[in-house]
């Protein structure tokens, strides 16, 4: 089967910050897995280059649009091996293949009769590259998102007659409850359309920094109508001399913000429908990482604690993985949450570097002690067994859901119950005893596989340490069908570094 999973595209005149790199560390979290499942998988990231805000701030700088985005782009195509991510192509929405793809697909939707000529007049926010409704813009018109001064535009347009779908996409709400997910995402965009759908520009024509539309060149498509495809246009060419639409159209899951819910939720499946093109599968929305003030205690972990939440920092103190599982850990995905240097430090310390990075070092060391550094072949634990097997379906399971933190949390409680099995049966005391030598084989073949299994099912979030024990226990293989325990399969214990040492 094949999966295709994608990030928004990032805005391309913002510096990356943490809320870039949560959205894409959790991407990749379900890319990796679905590759692990021996699934065909592409997954999608990329930069949103067009619009006024970019030629408003290209202006600012005396420089031109296309030289603004040539220079912020790298900044976010830079960002993806930082986090370890695993994107299959990068699409910029400046890539000429784009822009040819997109004029071709919205003259599909002119052809089949859902553009028409007009004049728009309303309230406008550059900043949000949006227009705004009367409700919105409120009696002092001001954007309810920026706090600022709200222009009045007029000008001829080209309209997409999204009023003319709303029953369709009632009906597709009907049909597909999990549509978008989570379930109050759901029901805000539902409410968004019940609420009565007004047709929407197409194009502008007082811009120039945009994809021209072919039928009128004096006007560009309006930003977020050409962005939006860039889901659809990046399967033509990511791969030169292939044409990857077939295979992974339509999309399983776009991950998004909570803040771009309608033009993925609404305005995104009308276009599609217009087009006579599949709808993706699922709109996942995610909620925003809300920094707490870190008043109060001290932790003295490094010296650029204050700077611990821009994920350029953090990756080149702490490592990707650790900042991946910690965006995964802390905040119930789907939700908001709160993020802070304190948190960050406790789960380091608590989960990364004592429930698992103890648990493998003393593990792998016990195997070298008292078995050479060979696990013996003894049969695993069958009640131990029996929880740990249960872990790599669940985890499938979860995902399948796009429940990321019950995924994490599910294989999390089998590394503390392998820390908890290590502590019953006290391998240190049954070392003492040469008559229970059999004793510790068991138990020493119950914790190298458990620990493999664990590592096999946690490789989404934390790549390069997972990679790193597997080596240490000669299992390098990630395959999820092999994440059971089976005594026998390990090769022979090497050394291993620390996983999450504590920070100097
Ligand atoms: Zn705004």
């Amino acid at each position: 089967m094949s999966f295709y999973v994608t990030t928004a595209i990032h805005y391309v005149n913002a510096a990356p910050h943490l809320g870039h790199a949560y959205e894409t560390i959790a991407a990749d979290v379900m890319a990796r897995h679905m590759r692990q499942r021996g699934e065909d998988v592409f997954f999608l990231t990329g930069t949103d280059e067009h619009g006024e805000p970019v030629a408003l701030a290209a202006e600012k700088e005396g420089v031109t649009p296309q030289q603004l985005v040539d220079r912020n782009a790298p900044r976010f195509v830079d960002l993806m091996p930082r986090l370890n991510v695993s994107n299959d192509f990068f699409i910029r929405t400046t890539d000429r293949q784009h822009e040819a793809k997109a004029q071709e697909v919205l003259s599909l939707i002119r052809a089949n009769g859902h553009v028409y000529e007009g004049v728009y007049e309303g309230w406008y926010c550059p900043r949000c590259a949006d227009f705004k409704t009367d409700a919105e813009a409120g009696e002092d018109s001001t954007c309810p998102i920026h706090r600022i001064a709200l222009t009045r535009e007029k000008e001829d347009n080209y309209f997409f007659a999204l009023s003319a779908f709303q029953d369709d996409l009632i009906r597709l709400y009907d049909e597909r409850p999990d549509f978008v997910m989570p379930r109050h995402r759901c029901n805000e965009a539902r409410s968004f359309i019940e609420s009565g759908l007004q047709d929407v520009s197409l194009s502008r024509s007082t811009l120039t920094w945009g994809v021209p539309v072919p039928w009128d060149e004096s006007h560009v498509f309006y930003v977020w109508f050409e962005a939006l495809l860039n889901y659809y246009t990046a399967l033509s060419y990511a791969r030169p001399g292939a044409d990857l639409t077939a295979r992974f159209w339509p999309a399983q899951f776009h991950i998004i913000g909570k803040d771009i819910l309608k033009f993925h939720a609404v305005f995104w499946p009308a276009m599609l429908m217009a087009a006579e093109l599949p709808l993706p599968e699922h709109v996942l929305v995610h909620g925003f990482l809300l920094m707490r003030d870190s008043s109060g205690k001290e932790h003295k972990m490094s010296k650029s604690l204050g700077n611990v939440l821009d994920p350029f920092v953090m990756t080149d103190e702490f490592g990707a993985d650790a900042l991946r599982f910690y965006c995964m850990r802390e905040v119930s995905f789907g939700h908001d949450g709160s993020v802070s240097a304190a948190g960050f430090a406790a789960r380091y310390e608590t989960e990364l570097a004592n429930d698992l990075g103890n648990l493998a070092s003393r593990t792998i060391a016990m195997v070298q002690r008292y078995r050479d550094g060979t696990v013996p072949a003894a049969d695993p634990d069958p009640d131990l067994a029996a929880e740990i097997d249960g872990a790599a379906d669940e985890v499938a399971q979860l995902i399948d859901r796009a429940d990321l933190s019950g995924a994490l949390e599910a294989a999390w409680q089998r590394v503390r119950r392998l820390n908890r099995y290590v502590e019953e049966q006290a391998p240190w005391t049954l070392a003492k005893d040469d008559a229970r030598a059999a004793d510790l084989d068991r138990v020493l073949a119950s914790l190298s596989e458990g620990l493999r299994v664990i590592a096999v099912v946690l490789h989404p979030w934390m790549p390069r340490s997972t990679g790193k024990l597997l080596a240490a226990l000669g299992a390098e293989d990630v395959a999820l069908e092999g994440a059971r325990m089976r005594a026998g399969r390990l090769g022979a214990i090497s050394e291993l570094d620390q996983l999450f040492p504590k920070p100097q």
